[in-house]
């Protein structure tokens, strides 16, 4: 019994999706046809938006400081049965710092972090399907407490592939190796409950979203009030859009000559990340809208607990805030630190689901370069950041792997690593603590 209940389970929204998929271009997958039931809490009155957003107080703090939710990923990574054909670690840091920074310039109050990555290894899942295999993939590999991020070779979908997908059922997320650099940003707004801007685009006057943000529906059934809040995405805030995918040029500017149901011209904004410009590079912005549904959305998320970063705005969860340059567990995940650099770090606990234990963030890795043979020395100095700081093993390799020093750090030995006579070329240090702490962290300067 419990199989079957599975089964229809599975089966139901691949049958739903198989129906109303969006389209077959090149283009984010995700099916709308499941009605969003957070985006209710606007959909009355967009005006609630700005009330929210002040309560959040978003307009009192800057984008770096906004930090409402800190969320762990978990990578899947769908490879050729000898591991190769997609992204490497280096990828993945890409990925999440790209998610980051749309994140932060837009002051979404979203930071994302690594919760871990896991490999399948099979040729036949290398290519997912987009109807069966790919929603099946979705429930068969969960981690519980992370929003789940599926990289596959190409997704295919028909004859053609789809960058990016995200399926509704099992909350997952799906793209391809080569994508766009908000690719996640997008995915995971689907998440975190946004639309397209261009839904129902071509659809009839009581689905279709008017020019006119102050046009309200007339004769269409069980609606009523202002249709820039019910149709389209739902936010007031980001204009009526046609499918902008041969409407925009290369310098992102938008050519379409399309008119909505009541003739009006669109003048869309081409550079939502929740929109088809042909040139994805054009995407760069989530409007406030968007960043009020995505807080609402994630404050009734059942990890809401665990995710939140503040409480009545202050800090909460503290053992979880991750430092800037993460991911940087491995080697090829280190960050570049430049010549007279502070760096702040942080080894933190990772979430691991309800009543899991957390995992611990307990190594970094940093890369410095000797760039001339007239400045060969190299000074690295820890010092105390603001929590407790850790007991750490300090190893430095150089670009062959081959071990130069290996130095013990704690609160009472602080003194600086100096290596002098460096040939030119990368080296690599990795960070490691023992300590037991949920969390610690320090400052690590570098000198050369
Ligand atoms: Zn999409």
């Amino acid at each position: 019994m419990k199989y079957l209940i599975k089964v229809i389970l599975i089966l139901f929204p691949l049958f739903s999706q198989a129906q109303f998929v969006d389209d077959g271009e090149l283009g984010c997958g995700t099916t709308e046809f499941f009605p969003n039931f957070r985006t209710l809490k606007f959909s009355n009155s967009n005006e609630a938006i700005y009330t929210y957003l002040n309560e959040q107080n978003y307009f009192t703090t800057d984008s770096q400081d906004f930090i409402k939710y800190r969320v762990p990923l978990k990578f899947w990574i769908y490879t050729k049965k000898d591991g190769s054909g997609n992204v490497n670690k280096e990828d993945i840091k890409k990925f999440m710092s790209d998610l980051n920074h749309y994140n932060i310039i837009n002051k979404t109050g979203f930071r994302y972090y690594l919760s871990g990555i896991d490999y399948i290894k099979k040729n036949r899942h290398h290519r997912l399907g987009y109807y069966w295999e790919a929603p099946i993939q979705s429930f068969i590999h969960k981690e519980k407490g992370a929003i789940n991020v599926f990289i596959a070779g190409n997704i295919r979908k028909g004859n053609t592939t789809v960058r990016g997908t995200y399926n509704k059922i099992s909350k997952s997320v799906l793209t391809k190796q080569h994508t766009s650099r908000t690719s996640l940003a997008h995915e995971i707004g689907h998440y975190f409950g946004l639309l397209h801007p261009h839904r129902g685009y071509n659809a009839n006057k009581c689905k279709q979203e008017a020019v006119n943000r102050n046009r309200v529906y007339k004769g269409c059934l069980l609606k009523h009030g202002k249709i820039c809040e019910k149709s389209g995405d739902k936010l007031c805030d980001t204009p009526a859009e046609p499918r902008l995918s041969k409407a925009v040029n290369r310098n992102c500017e938008y050519t379409g000559d399309f008119k909505d149901n009541w003739g009006e011209k669109y003048t869309p904004d081409i550079n939502n990340i929740m929109s088809y410009p042909a040139y994805r590079r054009c995407r760069d912005r989530f409007t406030p809208g968007q960043v009020a549904l995505m807080l609402y959305t994630a404050e009734k998320n059942k990890y809401a607990k665990y995710w939140t970063a503040t409480k009545n705005n202050q800090p909460k969860n503290i053992q979880f805030a991750f430092d800037r340059f993460e991911p940087d567990n491995d080697l090829e995940m280190a960050s570049e630190i430049k010549t007279e650099n502070t760096h702040y770090h942080s080894f933190h606990s990772i979430f691991k689901g309800k009543g899991k234990k957390t995992e611990k963030d307990n190594v970094d890795w940093v890369k410095f370069t000797i760039f001339s043979y007239m400045k060969t020395k190299a000074e690295l100095t820890f010092s105390n950041g603001n929590s407790v700081f850790p007991k750490m093993e300090i190893t430095i390799f150089d670009a062959n792997g081959k071990t130069i020093t290996k130095r013990n750090i704690d609160k009472n030995n602080q003194k600086p690593i100096i290596l002098e006579g460096l040939p030119i070329g990368k080296y690599f240090v990795k960070i490691k603590t023992e300590g037991n702490n949920s969390f610690a962290d320090f400052n690590l300067h570098y000198k050369n």
